[in-house]
């Protein structure tokens, strides 16, 4: 049983690897904004705890968040499991190691995918899809063959999301960032980080993660 923390900001691939990983290999995907969601809505003992927290417009604790994770991996009969999104500081990485301590498991690697930023910022920006039908393009790597006319519909109109801009995306690689700094040290120390190129192509990435999971790379 592996268990594992996946890194990576926004447009990397990571919500992709973490379900193919979930569908391959019966891991489970631990994010734990998604977590939140779902405890909440379901009514657990943590979630209404959570919720009453969140109602009064204060952050969710370190504890709670434990608590959290503790309830899906005794409720799970996993293969493995895929944090994200946590742990965010050295004091959760402890709280992390004693969670998977008290259930016999133990944290295998810290993967992390690699992105170049400019190249993050020019594959995002350049994103548009046709009003019409959907179909996505993008100005360098995938522009219709008729400038300003969609291949498959002849839809001259387009969209952009308002959210794909260059400022929108490099407000979130400092996010991305400033939350991952504190811990990426923490687990270099232990020799648990492995990097993956996040630039290369999905199957790419999938390959360089499976070598790592397999036991293929040092
Ligand atoms: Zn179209």
């Amino acid at each position: 049983m592996l268990n594992i923390i996946l890194l990576g900001p926004p447009g990397a691939g990571k919500g992709t690897q973490a379900a193919r990983l979930q569908a391959e290999r019966g891991m489970i995907h631990l994010s734990t904004g998604d977590m939140l969601r779902e405890a909440v809505a379901a009514g657990t003992p943590v979630g209404i705890e959570a919720k009453a927290v969140m109602e009064r417009g204060e952050l969710v604790s370190d504890a709670i968040v434990s608590a959290l994770i503790g309830e899906r991996l005794d409720a799970a009969a996993d293969k493995g499991a895929i944090f994200d999104g946590f742990p965010r500081t050295g004091h959760q990485a402890e709280a992390l190691e004693i969670l998977l301590g008290q259930r016999g498991r133990q944290l295998d690697h810290v993967i992390e995918l690699v992105v170049d930023e400019d190249e993050l910022v020019k594959r995002i920006t350049g994103r548009f899809t046709c009003a019409k039908c959907g179909t996505g393009y993008h100005d360098s790597f995938r522009p219709t063959k008729v400038p300003g006319v969609c291949d498959v519909c002849g839809s001259t109109e387009f969209k952009r999301r308002p959210d794909d801009n260059e400022q929108t995306v490099r407000t979130r690689m400092e996010e991305y960032r400033a939350k991952t700094a504190p811990i990426l040290p923490f687990y270099e120390a232990k020799g648990l980080v492995r990097q993956v190129d996040g630039m290369a192509s999905i199957d790419e990435v999938a390959a360089q993660i499976d070598a790592i999971l397999d036991g293929q790379t040092p």
